[in-house]
Formats: structure tokens, sequence, C-alpha cells
């Protein structure tokens, strides 16, 4: 998460999972079912190293089990990471990368890509969105995994992290439309990568989730991943337990044992693509 002082997700989550249970129901009275869609091709645009794997770590997982092919983005290399003042601020980005790396790879992303973004000083600017629409480009994922620009404040407490916000805005802003506008940022278009076209959006730490992903089979690989983050994790012991308390309350609305929840935005509906056709959201 790379802001010290501010709530685990396990305790801020508290309020969301609450909300879930009354929030983006398939019909009043009903209760939902889990997210039954996967995209063929899907990329997690993420602020710091760790956020993907406090984020959406497990549906990745599930997805990329499943026959999916996934690509994780980090903006920043999280160089203010850290409680220390006199910390090099190199050594620690290429610490953290490396922690993200090993965390990929029990994911099982294809690839990594750091954009070596300024941490703390994250903003949607147009350089930021031209490094994620030559991305989305490059990789051509069906749908984008990224932070809920929309939350300032977590429902259930604490204050988003200004990077997260900005990565959200800033992937939003590249999925559409500039990703699928052959003149924007022209040269990318000139250079071979040519305009594509992201169908949805699943934002992630939503305070009002639409849709919620069985992890129950990848629960635990989201948390080996996140403990290869040992710069960010003075007690793993207490985080193991807050994350598979998090991913319980998360499951509680649609009835599984660990979920993770979004707030899905179908920007292009078509259920013809991906390997189990749009039937819930
Ligand atoms: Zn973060």
């Amino acid at each position: 998460m790379d802001e010290p002082g501010v709530p685990e997700p396990a305790a801020r989550v508290r309020g969301r999972a609450r909300r879930a249970l009354t929030l983006g129901q398939p019909r009043p009275g009903e209760r939902p079912t889990p997210h039954p869609w996967r995209p063929a091709r899907f990329m997690v645009i993420a602020a710091h190293p760790d956020d993907a794997e406090f984020g959406p770590a497990a549906t990745a997982a599930a997805w990329i089990d499943a026959g999916s092919v996934g690509r994780l983005v980090c903006c920043t290399s999280g160089d203010h990471g850290s409680e220390d003042p006199a910390a090099d601020p190199l050594a620690l980005a290429a610490t953290r990368e490396e922690e993200q790396r090993r965390a990929a790879a029990i994911v099982g992303y294809d690839e990594v890509v750091f954009l070596h973004q300024p941490d703390g000083a994250l903003a949607n600017e147009l350089p930021l969105r031209e490094h994620l629409v030559r991305e989305i480009r490059r990789f051509r994922p069906d749908a984008v995994l990224t932070h809920d620009p929309e939350v300032l404040f977590f429902a259930g407490a604490g204050v988003n992290h200004a990077d997260h916000r900005a990565a959200g805005m800033a992937a939003v802003d590249a999925v559409f439309p500039a990703a699928r506008n052959p003149m924007a940022f022209a040269g990318l278009a000139r250079a071979g990568l040519a305009a594509h076209v992201v169908r949805r959006l699943y934002l992630f730490w939503p305070n009002a989730p639409t849709a919620w992903v069985d992890v129950a089979a990848t629960a635990d690989r989201k948390v080996d991943a996140l403990l290869c983050h040992t710069s960010q994790i003075p007690d793993p012991d207490g985080l193991v337990e807050r994350i598979r308390a998090w991913l319980a309350e998360e499951g509680e609305p649609v009835g599984v044992a660990a979920a993770e929840a979004f707030r899905v935005i179908v920007i292009d509906d078509d259920p013809d693509e991906g390997p189990h056709p749009a039937t819930a959201d």
C-alpha cells in the first residue's frame, strides 16, 4: 500500500463489506452470485509494488489458472515506501521491484512492467497516460483492473493514497478513449501500436462493489504473493490473518468462502467475447 499510517485493508474494508450486502445485487431482494465472466487477456495497473497483491491478486491467479493471460503494470517502484528518512530511494526501488517480480511469478503474470514514475507524486497527466496507452496497445487486454479512482475516503476508514487515485484515473482515461482512438498519441500508431478496444474495467477497493469473484481456490496464492513484499510487512502473521478475514468478509455477499470485490464498468458489452459469456453484470 506504501502509505505509512494508513489502516490495513482488513480494517478499512469492514464498512465496504457491509455495503456490499446491499449494493450490486441483480434484483431487489435477490442475492448476487459470484462473478462469472473471465477476460481472455487482462492487465492490472497499480500505483505501487504490493498494490496488486492487496488488490486483485487472487482473482488474477484464478483467471490465469483458468487459461487467461495477465500482465501487471506498476506505475511507481515504491521508492518512498519506508519509515526511514535516510533510506536510499533507488535501493528501495530495486528491492521493491524484486519483491514485486517474485510476487508476480506466484500469481502467474506473463510480464511485469515498471513505469518508474515518482512514488508519492504520481499525476494523471499526459505522459503517464501515454505510457499506459503504449502498454495497453502492446498487450491488448480485454479488461483492465485498476484502483477505483473515485474513492477518496474508504467507507470503513482511511484516506485512499493520492497515487492510487491518480493511477486509477490515468488508467481509466488511457482505456477510454485514448487506447481506442488512433489519433491519440499518434506516434504510437505510427510506430505500429494500433488502437485497441478494452471492453471492461474492474475497479478494485471500491466503496460500492458490483461484482464478487470467487477466489477460494487461489486465496493461498494471494497470501504467498503478499508475503514476498518483506520490506513492507513488519508483522507477517498478523497480515495473513487480516487478509484471510478480509477475503472471507468479501465472500459473504455471494456465499463463498473467499472473494475479491470489484466495481465493474462494462464499456462495450460483447457477450461473444471471453471464455465465459457475460451473464450477470
Ligand atoms: Zn499503494
